[in-house]
């Protein structure tokens, strides 16, 4: 097995560019070193980007955040401005594993380990964050919801590596939240996840976006639930409506975590509880 540690992103990419057989990029390796330990995937090409200027900060950025590929979620959870703006996204990552994954776990890995219930990846969604991706061809900015395929699979090429994830500028009124169901308290993986992101104008909802974990091949943006709530005051018609839509857009497997029946209905369960969390938020936020 070769191990690389470039300085930079165009090194980073030349070097995945030209490998054979199997590559992985190396961020906290708690997908990685796992997969390779189990004899899941044992990469012929280990990438480790935690080398390169500037993958370890979360910055400003157009009054959003710009967050490094090597954030680990402690690091997020002890942003106290990250946190405020964007409690939901901070939460989401918070969940995964344990203190000691915590300290290495990042969003990006998350994202592109491409499981249906990664717990950072509805959130993303819901915030409707972006990340930067670099390969040979140069540099494109994609819709984080863009990025999985399917389970395991992303639309990145073998020689491109995303460089930054972008969180919009939260604004006025808005408010985020994440939940998910797990047969036990903690480390465990989500037999359904929910991210809901709004913004109110007095009472009334005037923008939303919900999306859903571990209820079908990859993280749902479920626009239908979005418009259940958009121009309500989340009276009981409205969440009715929402858990509707969220039970509606579910295509979950049966597996023995959780049923195809339970895992829709605890989509609109946790729908519901998202939203309001997020409803509250937003109107705390005034
Ligand atoms: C004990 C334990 C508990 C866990 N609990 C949870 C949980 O509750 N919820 C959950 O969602 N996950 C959980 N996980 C899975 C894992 O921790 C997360 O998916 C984590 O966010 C992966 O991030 P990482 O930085 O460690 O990724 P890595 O293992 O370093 O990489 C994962 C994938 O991302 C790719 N990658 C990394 N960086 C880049 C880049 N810059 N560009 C392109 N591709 C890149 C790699 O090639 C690889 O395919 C758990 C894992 C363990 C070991």
């Amino acid at each position: 097995m070769q191990y690389h540690t470039p300085g930079n992103f165009e090194d980073a990419v030349s070097i995945a560019a030209k490998a054979d057989g199997v590559t992985r990029f190396l961020a906290g390796g708690t997908d990685v070193l796992v997969q390779l330990r189990a004899d899941i995937v044992t990469p012929d090409v280990l990438i480790d980007i935690k080398k390169i200027d500037g993958v370890k900060d979360i910055a400003r950025e157009g009054g959003g955040w710009r967050i490094g590929v090597a954030v680990t979620g402690a690091e997020m959870s002890e942003h106290s401005e990250l946190e405020a703006e964007w409690p939901g996204l901070v939460e989401a990552m918070d969940l995964i594993g344990s203190t000691q994954v915590q300290g290495r776990a990042t969003l990006v890995g998350n994202l592109c380990n491409g499981s249906p219930a990664a717990d950072s990846v509805p959130a993303m969604f819901a915030a409707g964050a972006s990340v930067s991706i670099i390969g040979p061809n140069g540099s494109r900015k994609v819709a984080v919801a863009d990025i999985p395929t399917g389970p395991g699979r992303t639309s990145l090429e073998k020689d491109e590596a995303i460089t930054a994830v972008h969180i919009p500028a939260r604004g006025k009124n808005g408010g985020d939240a994440y939940l998910r169901f797990i047969p036990r308290t903690e480390m465990d993986i989500a037999v359904v996840g929910c991210g809901v992101n709004l913004r109110v104008d007095g009472d009334t909802i005037s923008e939303a976006r919900v999306s859903l974990g571990a209820v079908a091949p990859t993280v749902l943006l479920v626009q239908a639930a979005a418009d259940a709530i958009i121009g309500t005051s989340l009276d009981d018609a409205a969440m009715d409506a929402l858990a509707a839509a969220a039970s509606a857009a579910c295509n979950p497997i049966d597996d023995k975590r959780g049923t195809i029946k339970f895992r829709t209905h605890v989509a609109g369960v946790l729908a519901r509880r998202a939203a309001k969390i997020a409803y509250d938020r937003a109107r705390a936020s005034k």
